[in-house]
Formats: C-alpha cells, structure tokens, sequence
C-alpha cells in the first residue's frame, strides 16, 4: 500500500485520522459532484471547526496545494470537483444547528446543515426557510450559500441571497472574517453579497446566519394539465403578467412524467404534453382570492383539466413528483446532462420549442422540469455514457440549448453556477473588462490560482489549455463571441 504523503500526513496530525480521507479506493467517492465532470484529490479532509479549518488550510497553503470546499457534492456546474487534484473540505461534520431564534426569526447554522434539516427544524416555530431546491434532502446550507441556490419557493421568496444576513468566512490566505450583520441595511460593502454566489472561490463559509420566514397559514396547490407545451408556457407568462406571484410555478413535460409516474405515482396523466403545478399561499382570505385569479387565467390556455390540492398529504405527492424528477430520469437512460438556461419568461415557449428541436436533431431524448414562473430552464438531455461519441453528442446539443438561451436575452445558469462546466461560455455573456473587475474581487478575497481552481473563470493555470472544461466544443462552433 503507498504511505500517505508528507502533506496528508501533516493534515492527519491537525484534525486526527478518522477525519482525513486519502486511500485511493476511499477518494472515488469525491472525484464527482451531480455532473458529467471528474477531477481526483489528493485528500479530502472533514473538519470539526472553524479553527481547524484554518489550521488545515494553513497546511495546504504551505505545501502549495489546491484548495476546494464541497459539501454535499449535487452542485450541477463541477464547482466541487478537485480539477486540479489537492485537498478538498469536506463540510459535512459541521452540521449542526447552533440556534433558532424564533423571536428575531433567524437560524444560526454551521455549513454542513441539510436545506431540509433546516426546514423541518424551523416548522415547530411556524417558520420555515425558504430557498428549497429540489436537492433539499441532500445539500447544504454552506453549498447553498456558495451556489446561491433557488428552487421552486423561490418565485416569491427570491434566492438564497435574499435570505442571509451574516457569515463566518475562512479566506484563502487562512484569515477568519465575520462578515454582514444580524440587522439589515448595515453602512458599508455588501460583502455578504459578494460571497454568495461566488461559487466557493473566494473562502470557506463556516457559519451562516439566515432568515426564517413565516410558514403560510393555508396553502392550495393547482395541478393545470395541457397537450401543449406552447399553450403551458403561455399560461406561465400570462399567471406572472397578472401580478398575482404565486409561491411556486413549475413546469414538467411529457418525457419526465413518463420517468416520474411508474415510480412516484403522482397522478400525473402520461399522456399529457405538460403539467404546472402552481402554488398559491398566504392567509385563508388571501390564498382563495389569488387561488381564484391564477385558476381563471390557466384556463384561459385551454387545459384538458385543473386539479386542485389543499390536503397537505396531495399536495406532497404532487411536490414529490416534481422535486424526485431527476432521480426518476434514470429509469429511461443511466445518464442525464442537466442543463440551466434563464431566459427571459415571454421567450419560454420558442425557446422550449428550439430545445426541442435541438434534442431531435442530434437523437437525444430530452425531459423538460423546470421552474417556470422564474423563467429558469433545464432541460435534461438523457443519455447512455457507454455509448461511443454519445457524451461528445449531448456536450455539442447542451452548447447548442446554452447559446439559444443567450440569444434570447437570457443567461447561461440560472441557479447551478458556471462552475467548471460552463467557464468557457462566460465570454459570451461578460466582457473582458466585466471578468476582469470579478476576478479583481476574488483576489481581494486573498484567493490565488491555488483556491478551488478552473472554476468560473476561463483558462488557469493547469486546467487545460484554453480552459478544459467540455464547453470548448461548443465554442469553436460559435466562437468565444461576447455580446455584452
Ligand atoms: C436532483 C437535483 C436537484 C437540484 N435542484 C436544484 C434547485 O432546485 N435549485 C438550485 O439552485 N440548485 C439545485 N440543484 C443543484 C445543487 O443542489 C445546488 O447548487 C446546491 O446549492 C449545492 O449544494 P451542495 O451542498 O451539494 O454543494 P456542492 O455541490 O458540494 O458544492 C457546490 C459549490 O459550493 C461550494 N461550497 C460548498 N460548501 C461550501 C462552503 N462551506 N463554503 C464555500 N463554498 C462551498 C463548492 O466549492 C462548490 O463550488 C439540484 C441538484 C440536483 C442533483
């Protein structure tokens, strides 16, 4: 067996044995996050602390070793992926919920915290946390941070960023910083802004201070079932032209009803093109009257049917379908590519319908789940690894979705983040000044070439010439064009 190395030895000795991986066979597990990317550690260390995660990362600075965060490993972009091999922390140990208090309606959390975990501890109080990506059952407070998560409560509550006031931040030169503060509106930098979403380049998250919400009183849940994908994605837009913002406005089409239905039986007919599901919530008064104007205008778009769910036990099941979705993909194909498009929500409908098309064309079966209401797309092109030319098939359609989403005004992630994945199409929606003046602000942070490197940013060091990412395919196609 090879003996550890000078440096996983030196990281043994700060945090103990049963806390630092790095036998071969124990590292496979983290060589992959919820995307096609793989990138192998030298060690994963498991911190108890903020202490011991500046005293460990003082060791990995030392011995010139890159430096990657992770917590539950479902981030859609590679951002926890070790490209560059090193050492990656692990947050997991830390995940304890250090304080609810219910009178301010906050949580103090350590990183490691479960999304759900959170949720289920708050709900005794008659509160709740809102950012809830369908990934809740698994990912992390400290990933949310980094990722600034949505998911489909988000449509009236906004994203993580909307719901975190302080933070406890090791930054890469090993240094702690409390940043933000438990009131709002502080004077200064919003530099709690600048650490979420900063896709865990610019420190560690140690500690977050977050804010609860009221849970709603009542809450009524709409099922809208159409033959046309179209006529669904006009009914979104014309639910949010309304002005009524419902709590949540999610679409699911056909393919991942076929996925969905055998095992999570949900009640959603197979035969339709697609279904919304569309929540409305709030005090009794309040959710009748706005449950009544979002059903009045879905009917508009000639549904086959609308089904209503007040009972929390059919509202579950109808949540289950759209939340175990992706997990459901794998009784059609082994592997999905997810991808994460933001357009802008009048332009649903043609570009659903050039997702479409682009599937077609290249052979690939493509399921469409996605929260509408915010005109967040992803579709998930399915595929068989195995299969020769097949992942280069699905990287090519996936660049292909990317720059319609683009030329329709919108974006090239929505909630996952560029990460390692989409670094190469960050020209097309920045300038080199905009990526200039963002990599200005990492390095304020302290952050060098050595912390979570390839991420974001395109090209680096030792990532690959001219990035390395699978995204270079889809640039020699269309070019590294900017349009900003
Ligand atoms: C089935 C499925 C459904 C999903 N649904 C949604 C959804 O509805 N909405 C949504 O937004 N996302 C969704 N995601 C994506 C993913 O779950 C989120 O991005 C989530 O926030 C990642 O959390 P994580 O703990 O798994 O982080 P990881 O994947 O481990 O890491 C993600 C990023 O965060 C950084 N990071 C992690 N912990 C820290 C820390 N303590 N300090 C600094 N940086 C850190 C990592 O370096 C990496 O860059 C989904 C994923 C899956 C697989």
């Amino acid at each position: 067996m090879t003996p550890p190395s000078l440096l996983v030895r030196e990281l043994i000795d700060a945090i103990g044995e049963e806390a630092v991986v790095w036998r071969p066979e124990d590292l496979l597990v983290y060589e992959y996050d919820a995307t096609i990317d793989r990138g192998q550690p030298e060690a994963i260390v498991l911190p108890a602390n903020t202490d011991d995660v500046v005293a460990l990362m003082r060791i990995c600075n030392r011995h010139d070793a890159p430096i990657t965060p992770r917590g539950a490993g479902t981030g859609l972009s590679g951002g926890a992926l070790a490209i560059r091999g090193g050492v990656v922390f692990g947050m997991n140990r830390m995940r304890r919920i250090l304080e609810i208090d219910v009178e301010n309606q906050t949580a103090r959390v350590q990183p490691g915290v479960v999304n759900l975990d959170l949720g289920t501890a708050a709900a005794p109080h008659g509160l709740a946390y809102a950012p809830d990506p369908s990934s809740q059952r698994a990912c992390t407070i400290g990933g949310n941070v980094a990722e600034n998560a949505g998911g489909p409560h988000t449509l009236a509550w906004g994203t993580t960023t909307n719901h975190v006031l302080e933070l406890v931040l090791v930054t890469p030169d090993g240094e702690v910083q409390r940043i933000g503060h438990a009131t709002r509106d502080q004077p200064g930098y919003d530099l709690v802004g600048c650490v979420v979403g900063s896709e865990g380049t610019v420190g560690i998250v140690t500690e977050a201070l977050v804010r609860l919400v009221p849970a709603p009183t009542s809450v009524r849940t709409l099922l809208a079932i159409y033959d046309s994908v179209r006529e669904a994605s006009n009914a979104v837009s014309a639910v949010v032209a309304s002005g009524v913002v419902p709590a949540a406005l999610e679409m699911i089409d056909k393919t991942t009803i076929a996925a969905v239905e055998p095992v999570l039986h949900t009640g959603f007919p197979l035969d339709a093109e697609a279904v919304l599901l569309v929540e409305v919530d709030g005090p009794p008064s309040q959710v009748a009257a706005e449950g009544g104007i979002v059903e009045s205008i879905l009917r508009r778009f000639e549904p086959r049917e609308i089904r209503s769910a007040t009972d929390p036990e059919e509202r579950e099941r109808l949540w289950a379908g759209r939340k175990g979705a992706i997990g459901a993909l794998g009784q059609i194909m082994p592997n999905y590519y997810l991808l994460d498009g933001v357009v802008p929500r009048t332009k649903l409908p043609d570009v659903l319908d050039s997702v479409y098309e682009i599937a077609d064309r290249y052979g690939l079966p493509v399921a469409n789940m996605f929260h509408a209401g915010d005109g967040n797309l992803h579709p998930c092109l399915l595929f068989d690894e195995r299969e020769p030319g097949a992942t280069e098939r699905v990287l090519e359609a996936g660049g292909e979705i990317m720059r319609v989403c683009v030329d329709a005004g919108g974006a090239i992630t929505g909630e996952h983040g560029v990460g390692y994945e989409k670094r190469d199409y960050l020209p097309w929606i920045f300038s080199d000044d905009d990526m200039a003046a963002m990599q200005g602000l990492r390095s304020a942070f302290g952050a060098t070439e050595n912390f979570n490197p390839c991420k974001i940013f395109p090209a680096g060091h030792g990532c690959g010439e001219a990035g390395g990412g699978h995204a270079q395919q889809t640039i020699a196609k269309f070019g590294p064009k900017a349009f900003v």
